[in-house]
Parts: structure tokens; sequence; C-alpha cells
């Protein structure tokens, strides 16, 4: 029976919910008696250990009925961050320290490797989120237009959203959104993604000449999909 090493299982844990993306790591024992999970924290993924001469399918339902579960356990695993003083935030992937500085002008800025917040410190976390989003869109703007122009393509306009369960989105009108939590995520994360939705103004499907173009466009695509694979749920839990 061929069973996968790993593969991402989309998990639902309420059924008013969209399903959510989950990292299985399957297992064959010859010792085991029946089909067990348990959550491996460094991995962030969920081992399902099935009997030699037991289905797939029988791993499948265990892991759906224990779903709510598994996805509460993998959540917890990365833990909460707030845009607070004295925490740090990752921009482009590099942490910057927060650093509240009532006295200063403007409302929020880098310097020196730090992330300068000024004003009152019960608006410090607000502060930091309205600069992390700007700073996303004019990152993903930057980024778009050499993707753009090398596909000849123009946007009709980029957007962002607060999406758990999409990184990036092309609408038929030709409007691109993306998280902006793209922006905690090294930048060249966040170019796989803007070159991904780019590549969608001229081929509107996952067929191979999409693909053919998101590849010539950022070789370093796999290599992109497996960092949010392993870190998207992270980045989710600040701010
Ligand atoms: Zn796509």
């Amino acid at each position: 029976m061929e069973l996968p090493d790993s593969e991402t299982i989309p998990l639902r844990r309420d059924p008013l919910l969209p399903p959510e993306p989950c990292p299985v790591h399957w297992r064959r024992s010859a010792r085991a008696r029946r089909v067990s999970l348990r959550i491996d924290p460094v991995e962030g993924a969920v081992i399902v250990t099935l009997p030699n001469r037991t289905a797939k399918r029988h791993g499948l339902a265990l892991l759906n009925e224990h779903a709510g579960w598994v996805m509460q356990r993998l959540g917890a695993l990365a833990p909460e961050r707030r845009f607070e003083p004295g925490t740090s935030v990752p921009i482009g992937g590099v942490e910057h320290r927060i650093r509240h500085d009532p006295g200063r002008r403007g409302s929020a800025f880098l310097e020196d490797g730090a992330l300068v917040v000024t004003g009152d410190a019960d608006f410090v976390p607000r502060r930091v989120r309205d600069f992390l989003r700007a700073e996303a869109l004019r990152r993903i703007g930057v980024a778009a237009r050499p993707h753009a122009e090398a596909l000849g393509v123009t946007p009709r306009a980029i957007r962002l959203k607060d999406t758990k369960t999409r990184w990036g989105s092309c609408a038929p009108d030709r409007t691109l959104a993306f998280s902006w939590r793209l922006i905690l995520a090294p930048d060249w994360v966040l170019d796989y993604v803007v070159a991904h939705e780019v590549a969608h103004l001229r081929e509107m499907n996952h067929s191979d000449r999409f693909w053919s173009l998101v590849e010539a466009r950022t070789p370093h695509r796999h290599k992109a999909t497996e960092w949010l694979r392993r870190h998207g749920a992270a980045l989710q839990r600040m701010g």
C-alpha cells in the first residue's frame, strides 16, 4: 500500500470554516496495533502512524475526526506575537525591534534596524500594523512592476486583504489582492506570491503554460511555497 512520506492535507476544524492546510507526515509501523496521531513540534506537523496493513483512508478518517484538536495544537506551536514595544517584528523576514519613542515626530518609521513608533503607548500596535500595511503595499508594488513588464500585463489595481486562507488572488477584472502579512515573510517569498498572481493576468488557470511563466520569473517558487507551508501559520498569529 503506497503511502507518501509527507503531504499537506486540507482539514476542516469546524464545518462553518474553510479547510485549512495541515502538514501531515505518514509513518508505517509493524508494531502499531491501531492508527495513531501525534504532533511533532519541531516539524510543525501531525504524524499519522498506521499499522502495516491498514489503508491510508483510516488515517484520513482519524485526522478528520480530530481535526479541531490537530489544528489547535499546530496553531499553538507558533507563539503569538503582539506588536508591542520591546517585541520584534519580521519585516521582509528581518527581525526589527519595536521601539516606542513618544517624543518623536512621524507615526512610525525604520531606524537603525528598529521600528520606531511615536505617539501614545496605547496606539503602538495599531501604528505598527498601519506601517506594515503601507510598507506591504509599497513593496508588493515594487515587486510587481518587473514581472508585469516582462509578461506584458498591467494589473488594474493592487489591494491588501487580511485573509487566513490565501496569500494572493487575481480577480477577473485584473485586480490583484494580497495578504498584508506577506511583509512579514522574506522578500523572495513575497516576490514569488506576487509573480504568481501577476502571471494569472496572462493565464487565469494553473495550467502547464501558467507554471512555466511563473517558473521563468521565480525559479525559487518551490522553496517559497515550502516556506509558506512551514511558517504561514506563525505569520497569522502576529499582530
Ligand atoms: Zn494561482
